[in-house]
């Protein structure tokens, strides 16, 4: 066990973060305008009805609800040991990336989605002092945007999709129905949530309907002050998850920003994921990209990495390292975890092929689109479901400034990935091993 961290708990009083890190003219140009200048999709004409999401079966595999059968070596995986992926399985990774990067590369035009994250609320249950991402005043996603977001997404061949928010599980009932519907029509569906609402029915529901991974999103063990997304009160949830996912056949990694208040735990909860098989992600704590007029911790963040946290925080992503050298797996690359010292130093210094608004996109709650998360809150119009009007000329223009205060993980990977030889190497190293992973990561 780790010596703990002599890190105050409490930031010095006075510190106040920048209220945004985007140069000014492009923050300009983005946030100028009022929110009621984005376009919105049209709502059905009067008298139309509007679309809904059809009721989910449920169970619909009641052979895998209720007690372990401790004779089905399926249903468990001893800690540390490689889990094996059926064939059936292997084909709809396949077709939720593979084939929609091929399309994506032979079809005219430019804007060919191969992952989509549906807001399906803007509203959040917690308050983790970093996050300016959810607003409770903000309305959920109704069924009608759901379903034609889900359909238009299907129409331009993107097979992922994850539900975003605020807390994607504030409504389990709906998060089950659009879940259900996007794995009816293929997708490849990808939930993250905080965990507080996700009892063990609802484990059973999402799993039932086709869920295919879950980030589950913790910083801190017990509840710290500014971080209260801990794995303490949910600790119950996650073993019958952990347990579950051999079962259903969905996989489970943990989601951990690094903070100044956190390092200890980023340490013990790496070792937690060891100790259950599953894999780690990791953020580097960040001030918000755009101004957040609803963000209330800009002042005395308690979770704000500042320049004396730096050695300390460089020693946890060494150690990180070390650990992925090791064995441990980790969706973040070794080079990745080195970069975040760069990073929250001074920035991304070189480009990195964002392919934001091209292959990835948002969907707000309003059915609005952006071309990432952290440009959820700009007012700038980037159009609406059944009709995006991402220009590349301006998405160019636009990264040559804001890649280099950006670390957005899955924009980086799609980046790196979005490249045919990369794509062939990683298939025939894949197959070599029957796909069942590869050792490391993509890179
Ligand atoms: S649980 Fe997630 S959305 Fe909610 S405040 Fe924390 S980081 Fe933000
Ligand atoms: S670099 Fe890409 S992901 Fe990051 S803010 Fe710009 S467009 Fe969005």
């Amino acid at each position: 066990m780790p010596e703990p961290q002599l890190l105050p708990s409490a930031p010095p009083e006075g510190y106040t973060a920048p209220a945004y890190k985007l140069d000014v003219p492009l923050h300009a140009v983005l946030m100028g305008s009022q929110p009621g200048q984005r376009s919105l999709p049209p709502i059905p004409p009067p008298g139309a009805p509007l679309q809904s999401l059809p009721e989910p079966v449920f169970p619909q595999r009641p052979e895998l609800l209720g007690e372990d059968n401790p004779r089905d070596p399926d249903w468990s995986l001893p800690a540390h040991q490689r889990r094996h992926w059926t064939p059936h399985q292997i084909v709809h990774t396949l077709q939720g990336w593979l084939v929609p990067y091929m399309k994506s590369r032979v079809k005219p035009g430019d804007f060919h989605p191969l992952i989509a994250y549906l807001f399906t609320e803007w509203k959040c249950n917690l308050d983790c002092n970093y996050c300016w991402a959810f607003d409770n005043r903000v309305k959920g996603m109704n069924e009608d945007v759901a379903r034609r977001s889900i359909d238009w997404l299907f129409d331009h061949d993107c097979r992922v999709l994850a539900l975003m928010g605020g807390e994607p599980l504030l409504r389990p009932d709906f998060a089950h129905k659009v879940i259900y519907y996007a794995a009816k029509r293929g997708m490849w569906v990808y939930l993250p949530t905080n965990g507080r609402l996700m009892r063990e029915d609802v484990i059973d529901k999402l799993a039932d309907a086709g869920l295919a991974t879950l980030n589950l999103a913790v910083d801190a063990v017990d509840i710290k002050p500014g971080l209260p997304k801990a794995l303490a009160p949910i600790r119950n949830y996650f073993d019958y998850l952990v347990k579950r996912q051999y079962r259903y056949g969905y996989s489970v990694f943990f989601n951990v920003n690094i903070c100044r208040n956190n390092l200890d735990d980023v340490r013990q909860l790496t070792e937690i994921a060891r100790d259950n098989g599953i894999a780690t992600d990791y953020h580097v704590c960040e001030t918000p990209l755009t101004e957040q007029s609803h963000f209330r911790h800009l002042n005395d963040n308690p979770t704000y990495i500042r320049p004396e946290d730096w050695p300390l925080v460089d020693e946890v992503l060494d150690w990180l390292i070390e650990k992925q050298k090791g064995g441990y797996r980790m969706l973040n690359s070794t080079s990745r975890l080195a970069q975040m010292k760069t990073f929250m130093r001074s920035g991304m210094n070189e480009p990195w092929n964002c392919r934001a608004g091209q292959n990835s996109l948002i969907i707000r709650t309003d059915g609005s689109l952006a071309p990432c998360f952290p440009m959820y809150s700009a007012t700038y119009d980037w159009g609406h479901i059944e009709k995006q009007k991402f220009e590349t000329a301006q998405l160019n223009q636009m990264k040559e400034s804001c890649q280099q205060h950006c670390f957005s993980t899955l924009n980086h990977i799609l980046g790196y990935c979005y490249d045919d030889g990369r794509v062939i190497r990683t298939f025939f190293r894949q197959a070599l091993r029957g796909f069942q992973g590869i050792e490391g990561n993509l890179e």
